[in-house]
């Protein structure tokens, strides 16, 4: 038997999604642009999904714009929001645990021109409005930051960010890159007070390669592809109906039972936060990240690369950081300034609802028999 505890790289496609994804692809394949009947069934689903996400954000349906996942989302929301505050200034506040997808375009933008601050976080992961307050200038066009951070679990103060912007009375638009937040911390985009935001459907039980952009209102991005006008003239290409009818269902199915899954998964990590500090000697927490569904945990003395080779042998998944990185030290990680030994010991433990204290279970088996056996070639 497996016991995937890596629901933070990706999920497994729920029941619901997946025969919602075969009912798209068999029944209504239509293309949601065609004027005949197959067609306009078609359109008519993709209305209804798209209403199921916007409720989700608490957005309206007409400000939800679907990508292909949450790295396009974010490169669409920092290009789009600096080219359409290009006349206001070069500045961009985000944070230095954002992920690639985020730090990535920020870095292209320095190359043309663009100062970043990348504010850094205390040795808890935490980042402060305050920090933000202190790096806000008048030509600030840009502040990004994310909701979740996908190694920590840490929440960052969004919603207090947009407070101050208005305070402030700044030109900046905010992003927020909610991937990992999105059903997992409950909010609205009204809530946050933000003007971009981004998901992925693969991180709650939703295939691979669909994900969108939330835009407010009255926020006018330039096309992120042109072509054949869908979504609203903003990103053409015939809409990929079965990836958004598994989005729709995917959520629809969490959002059923929004408050008791996000109980379950604070029972679950309460459980393995328990169970591995006890029956683990020298486990340690990594930060006190509140998100209910990611753990970071570290092995001092012990190189987590090895420790997640000799788990996955044993059927047990999980990471030795955010998988993106593939097997160099995590920036993030690397932000916290943590000594060497526990760096290199990082685990990163995360559930979904399909898990249950079993999958907990073996894995506070699998790190035991880790640490006897691996001692003495470590040691
Ligand atoms: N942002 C965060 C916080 C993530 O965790 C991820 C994926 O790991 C992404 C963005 C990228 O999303 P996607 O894999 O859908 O491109």
């Amino acid at each position: 038997m497996e016991h995937y505890l890596d629901n933070a790289a990706t999920t497994r496609v729920s029941e619901a999604a997946a025969q919602a994804a075969l009912a798209a692809m068999t029944d209504s394949f239509g293309n949601p642009s065609s004027r005949h009947e197959a067609g306009t069934r078609a359109a008519q689903a993709l209305k209804e999904h798209r209403a199921v996400i916007a409720k989700a954000l608490g957005a309206q349906p007409g400000e939800v714009i679907f990508t292909s996942c949450g790295t396009e989302s974010d490169n669409w929301a920092i290009r789009g929001a600096v080219h359409l505050n290009r006349r206001k200034g070069k500045h961009i506040i985000t944070t230095a645990i954002e992920h690639d997808a985020v730090l990535e375009p920020c870095r292209a933008l320095e190359r043309e021109g663009y100062e970043v601050t990348y504010l850094k976080p205390d040795r808890m992961g935490n980042i402060t409005v305050q920090q933000v307050a202190d790096a806000l200038r008048e030509d600030t066009v840009l502040v990004s930051m994310m909701l979740v951070n996908n190694e920590l679990g840490i929440i960052l103060p969004v919603a207090e960010v947009s407070k101050l912007l208005k305070q402030r009375k700044s030109a900046a638009l905010l992003h927020c890159d909610a991937v990992q937040g999105f059903l997992h911390v409950p909010f609205t985009v009204g809530a946050l007070g933000v003007d971009l935001l981004s998901v992925s459907g693969h991180k709650v039980h939703a295939p691979k390669g669909i994900g969108a952009l939330y835009i407010k209102n009255g926020i006018k991005l330039a096309p992120m592809i042109m072509g054949g006008h869908q979504e609203d003239n903003l990103r053409s290409g015939t809409e990929p109906t079965a990836q958004i009818a598994a989005f729709a269902a995917a959520v629809e199915e969490w959002q059923a039972r929004g408050t008791e899954n996000r109980m379950y998964l604070k029972e679950l990590k309460d459980y393995a936060v328990q169970k591995l500090t006890a029956e683990i000697p020298g486990l340690e927490l990594v930060g006190n990240g509140e998100s209910p569904h990611i753990l970071p945990v570290t092995l001092t003395g012990y190189k987590s690369e090895v420790v997640v080779r000799f788990l996955s042998d044993r059927g047990i998944f999980i990471s030795s950081g955010s998988a993106c990185h593939k097997g160099k030290p995590s920036h993030v990680f690397a932000a916290l300034n943590l000594p060497k030994k526990q760096m290199d010991g990082v685990l990163r433990i995360s559930f979904s609802t399909h898990n249950t204290k079993e999958d907990i279970d073996a894995l506070t088996e699998g790190l035991k028999q880790a640490k006897d056996q691996l001692f003495t070639s470590l040691s």
